[in-house]
């Protein structure tokens, strides 16, 4: 999927839009240290207005995809909702 984005008159350039992962991982970096669970994750991105489909189910599998030296993923509590569940932060 492309974004087109109008950069003056008769001048616009179409960009690729971030995958699911890229968005995941920006994020995080972003909000570092903290952790998140996959439902936070998807509910903070808005996947339920990007996606079809299950939100939380597409944050878990873009989740599962990163791999261990991006993110560290364990057991603790989640910074938004306040459940102890697996969660996944960016790696300091
Ligand atoms: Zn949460």
């Amino acid at each position: 999927m492309k974004l087109s984005l109008v950069l003056g008159k008769g001048n616009r350039v179409a960009v690729p839009l971030p995958s699911v992962s890229q968005r995941i991982q920006g994020f995080l970096r972003a909000a570092k240290p903290n952790a998140y669970c996959t439902v936070c994750l998807a509910k903070s991105l808005g996947f339920s207005l990007l996606y079809k489909g299950d939100p939380e189910a597409i944050a878990r599998e873009a989740v599962a995809g990163l791999a261990p030296p991006t993110v560290t993923r364990a057991t603790a509590v989640c910074t938004l909702c306040g459940r102890r569940t697996l969660v996944t932060s960016a790696r300091s």
